[in-house]
């Protein structure tokens, strides 16, 4: 009887009733549907034989092979959030996450999961909050992969505080006249060559903080000064910074409203820090995997490594937390879902979940992948093993879109109250 009620209890399909803290009744339901699954079944297949074994040649010639930006751009899976009436699959977070999932399990180099999470978040941001006219410009090239959609926040002198940030646009009668310095950003090089643009966070009102910040696309051209940084990792992408100075863009290219940036930036932010938790946890577990394999292989003492309780206790502990690291990924998408349909979440709901799903997962996954890569021993170090590439991908991610730090002020906010933020 009692084992009858335990195996209804862990049965998959089960639906959780809970209180959340507002003392609502949610229903937590992470089942993902048919077509969920037709999805990952035919991502898997393609990252499976299309990506995974062009990742070493990607790390050699520093760049995503171009098969697999059209093969991705094929399958629809870059502007794969933009709405079908622009040719995209109008995919929700979850859905999106799914893709991230298998695409990260393919790469263990971060590279093509940042190319597929930056272009989908910020389209989606994008596709909602975009004027008619750039929407019907430019979303069509976006479903289609011919452009991609970038975000240029951070500046050299800022990066968290986005209130301080320098750069500014005058409003003129026809638009805008952009003057920018960004950096840090990733995907500079892709969208020089491939073509298309940047979520572009700029002072429209230079005296009031973030009460004055706008959200304005800039499309890449010849007018951007562009240069290249190199990284610690992710060496398929690329990363850099722009300058513009008077640069015009039409009053169509303003994001929401005037002056209003502020608050729907962290839509874009929160949605790419949930493929962020997925892509993390789902690289860790991979290198877990491959050292599970080298272990049960490996032979010291006369016997193989897996039979070490040492070690083995290290493993349950990495297994254990990115368990966890996924399904908070997963809840924190379905929860930005549930928001973004009015179906009773609220936005602070979303910061708070997102921050602690990005936070656990990313702290969590480079640490697995420190101790996978551990495992294998002096293998483990060298430049073949893909845990050594994993470890240096994964570590952008304390930062990228957010940083570690920042997440915890998010939590303790929405913890403690605004009211205990200095
Ligand atoms: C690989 C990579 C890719 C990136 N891609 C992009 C991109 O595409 N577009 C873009 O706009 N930006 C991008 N960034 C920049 C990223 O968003 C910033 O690095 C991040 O927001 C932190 O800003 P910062 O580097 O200026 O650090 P700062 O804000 O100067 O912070 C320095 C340190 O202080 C900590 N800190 C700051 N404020 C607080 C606080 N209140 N309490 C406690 N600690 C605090 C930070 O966590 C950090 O450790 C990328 C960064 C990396 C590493």
């Amino acid at each position: 009887m009692l084992y009858c009620a335990i195996l209804n209890w862990y049965e998959p399909n089960n639906k959780l009733n809970v209180s959340n803290r507002y003392g609502r009744d949610q229903m937590l339901d992470f089942t993902f549907s048919e077509e969920q699954n037709l999805i990952r079944e035919s991502a898997r297949q393609f990252c499976q034989k299309e990506i995974a074994p062009k990742v070493r040649d990607m790390i050699s010639a520093r760049k995503i092979p171009d098969s697999v930006v059209s093969g991705l751009a094929r399958m629809n899976f870059l502007g794969m959030t933009v709405p079908q009436r622009y040719g995209g699959m109008g995919a929700d977070a979850v859905t999106t996450g799914i893709v991230a999932e298998e695409i990260a399990r393919a790469d263990p180099t971060a590279s093509i999961p940042v190319m597929f999470l930056v272009d989908n978040a910020w389209s989606y941001l994008l596709s909602k909050y975009g004027t008619d006219e750039l929407k019907e410009s430019l979303l069509p090239d976006v479903a289609r992969g011919r452009k991609l959609v970038g975000i240029a926040s951070t500046e050299p002198d800022f990066g968290s505080d986005i209130g301080s940030m320098k750069s500014y646009a005058n409003v003129t009668e026809d638009g805008f006249e952009v003057h920018a310095d960004k950096s840090f950003i990733s995907l500079v090089r892709d969208i020089k060559q491939m073509g298309g643009g940047y979520v572009t966070v700029v002072k429209t009102d230079r005296s009031a903080g973030t009460r004055g910040t706008s959200l304005l696309y800039l499309p890449h051209s010849d007018n951007l000064e562009v240069s290249y940084l190199e990284e610690m990792g992710r060496e398929g992408s690329s990363w850099g910074a722009f300058k513009t100075s008077g640069e015009k863009v039409p009053k169509a290219n303003l994001i929401g409203e005037l002056n209003k940036g502020f608050h729907i930036i962290h839509e874009g932010f929160e949605f790419a820090r949930g493929l962020i938790a997925v892509i993390a946890a789902a690289t860790a577990q991979n290198s877990i995997e491959n050292a599970i394999a080298y272990m049960k292989n490996r032979k010291a003492f006369g016997t193989e490594i897996a039979k070490f309780q040492g070690l083995q206790f290290d493993l349950a502990g990495n297994v254990a937390r990115m368990e966890a690291a996924m399904t908070m990924g997963y809840k924190s998408l379905w929860i930005y879902d549930r928001e973004q349909k009015g179906e009773g979440y609220t936005r602070f709901d979303v910061s708070k979940n997102m921050a602690i799903a990005k936070l656990i997962s990313t702290t969590w996954a480079f640490d697995a992948i420190n101790d996978a890569l551990q495992w294998q021993g002096a293998y483990g170090y060298s430049k073949d093993c893909p845990e050594e590439w994993a470890l240096r991908g994964v570590r952008s991610f304390l930062l990228a879109e957010g940083s570690r730090e920042i997440m915890k002020v998010i939590i303790a906010r929405e913890t403690l109250g605004k009211e205990y933020m200095k």
